[in-house]
Order: structure tokens, then sequence, then C-alpha cells
């Protein structure tokens, strides 16, 4: 049995302060890798902070774990930093074609601090990406020995290993001992037929703007500007201040803008405030209803659709069905 591993930097490969370690020296650290029965291809892809990485960078790893999946490797694992991991994880589940799991994982202590999670979080994403209770759930999250949807994951604490939570679902399953146990599992959507190019993703910018106390909505407009779509974190249920509601209705005139939640958990709703800056006001000013993704995952979609060349409807359609 194989498995591909794809490094790309991050706290689990920090050493002196950056990310310098291979792949296979992260390994090398892994009791019981051995173990499993399974041989890894490793490939250094990047050695960098996660929030250097691409949605090219992505892309391209994606691309080349689905080469590995169909030349008979039974999944794939990337190891990554944990900062922008929510975002990669989403970005692969929304185009992985495969029932084979594509893994991420990370480390939230490098192997110079007591109690470093590298080593055990490796082993358990291996775990999971050779599981045959692993497949068909798309891309996952391995991580302190949880199993997470790459649709529902958040990186909730800076600093604890138990950083990653899924706040509306709680984790698909464990990984308990040599065994993964999925107790949970999530609708499955069809691969979005998206690859765009880097010339094509550097045409298509996203902003986020968040809703913020006493905002006279003057910024808006800056941010928007050379931007192809908008994503509003909007406060609770998907509200703004009165006076941005129309900026943000004229905005939706000439581009996509998407309606989220800045509060970490739950859906922007559609149909019960009425005051200006309410969810029906922003909605029957032609925003789109981003419902339980966040403005992190919604800002990712978005993007990718737009690369790909996706107009409103196509847009509006793709975030009915992952909204
Ligand atoms: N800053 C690091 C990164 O995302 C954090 C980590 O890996 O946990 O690369």
């Amino acid at each position: 049995m194989r498995v591909a591993l794809f490094a790309l930097g991050g706290t689990i490969s920090v050493a002196g302060g950056t990310p310098r370690l291979t792949g296979e020296q992260i390994t090398a650290q892994v009791p019981g890798l051995d173990g499993l029965g399974a041989h890894i291809d490793v490939q250094d892809v990047r050695a960098v902070p996660s929030s250097g990485l691409t949605f090219t960078d992505v892309l391209d790893v994606v691309a080349a774990a689905s080469r590995a999946v169909a030349e008979g490797a039974a999944g794939a694992v990337v190891t990554q930093g944990t900062d922008t991991l929510e975002e990669t994880a989403f970005l692969a589940d929304l185009v992985w074609p495969h029932a084979e799991p594509l893994v991420l994982t990370g480390a939230m202590r490098n192997t110079s601090l007591a109690g470093a999670d590298g080593p055990a979080n490796v082993l358990a994403a291996v775990r999971v990406a050779i599981a045959p209770e692993a497949r068909g759930l798309g891309a996952l999250v391995a991580f302190n020995d949880q199993v997470h949807a790459a649709r529902r994951v958040r990186k909730t604490h800076s600093t604890s290993t138990a950083t990653f939570r899924s706040p509306d679902t709680g984790p698909l399953g464990h990984v308990v001992e040599d065994r993964v146990r999925i107790l949970t599992v999530p609708p499955r959507h069809e691969p979005l037929p998206y690859r765009p190019d880097p010339q094509r993703l550097a045409a298509n910018r996203v902003a986020v703007y968040t809703a913020v106390l006493d905002d006279d909505g003057t910024l808006v407009d800056d941010l928007a500007r050379g931007r192809q779509g908008l994503v509003v974190a909007g406060f609770g249920v998907g509200h703004v201040a009165g006076a941005l509601a129309p900026r943000l209705g004229a905005l939706a005139d000439r581009i996509p803008v998407v309606l989220t939640s800045r509060t970490g958990g739950g859906s922007v709703l559609r149909d019960t405030y009425r005051s200006p800056g309410s969810e029906t006001d922003l909605l029957s000013r032609g925003l789109i209803d981003g419902g339980m993704l966040d403005p992190w995952k919604a800002r990712v979609l978005l993007r990718l659709l737009l690369a790909g060349g996706a107009g409103r409807d196509v847009i509006a359609a793709a975030f009915a069905v992952r909204g």
C-alpha cells in the first residue's frame, strides 16, 4: 500500500525558527509509521509558513495527489502550516474528485518544543489516508486524533494543540489506537470542474469586508476597488450598519457580493429581520446568500468560481448548494 505525502512547510517543519525540515525528516520522526504497512512517497513542494501559500500551490498539490491516486496510492497526506489550513483544505475539497482520502495535517508545536504534536498528527493522517472508513469523505483534516471535514473545520485557538474544531458539526470521527472511527458521514457534492491557472487566479481577487461597530460605510468602496468579488463578514445572522447597505447594493450590481457571518458558527438568515442593513435588505439588494460558510471559506469558493469563469447565476447556484 502506498501513500503520497506532500510537504509544504509550516510549524511541523520548523527548525531554528523557520520551516526547513524535509518531508523525509518529518516522517523519520514519527514512531510507529513503519508499522502501518504503508510505503510513504514523500514530495517536498514548498518550505514556507502557510501564510505564503497560494491557490496555485494547493491546486498543484491536488493535481499531483490525483496522479498518485490514479497510479494506485491508497490516499494522500499534505503537511503544512496550520494558519491557512482551514482554507487550503476547503479549496482542495472543492475540486478533489476521488474516493481516496486527501488528508491535511500540521503541528502547533515544533520539534524543539516539549510535547511536539507533529509526529502524532502525521501518524493519524496516514492512518486516515489508508483507512477504508475514510473513503468517499473528500478532503479531511486529521489533527489531535480527530478527523474533520474540510468544509466545516476552523482554526479556533492561536496556540492550543486542540485548535481545529468544527463548530457546526463536531469532528467526523476519531483516531483511536490503530483504528479510524468515523461517526458522521457528511453529504458530498460533485467536485467543481475549475482548474484555473495562475494568471486567471491573479486576475480574480476577492476581498473580505468585516462589519464592525460604528461603521460609516466609507471604507468598503476603497476595499472593493480592483476586486472581482467581495465577501461580507456580517454581524450575527448577516447584518451590517444601515449606512453600508446601499453601498453594498451598488457593489452587488457590479461584482458578486456574498453575505456571511463573522460569528464563527451557524448560518446567515434569509427572511427574519427587516431593518436597513438586515439580511432581507441585503439579499434584496442582490447580495448572495453565503449560507453556513464562514467568510474565509466563502472567499475561497468565490475566487475559485470567478477564476473558473463563472458568472453571477452560476455563483449563486454554487453557494446555494455549498453554502
Ligand atoms: N505560522 C505557522 C504556519 O501556518 C503556524 C503553524 O504551522 O502552526 O506556517
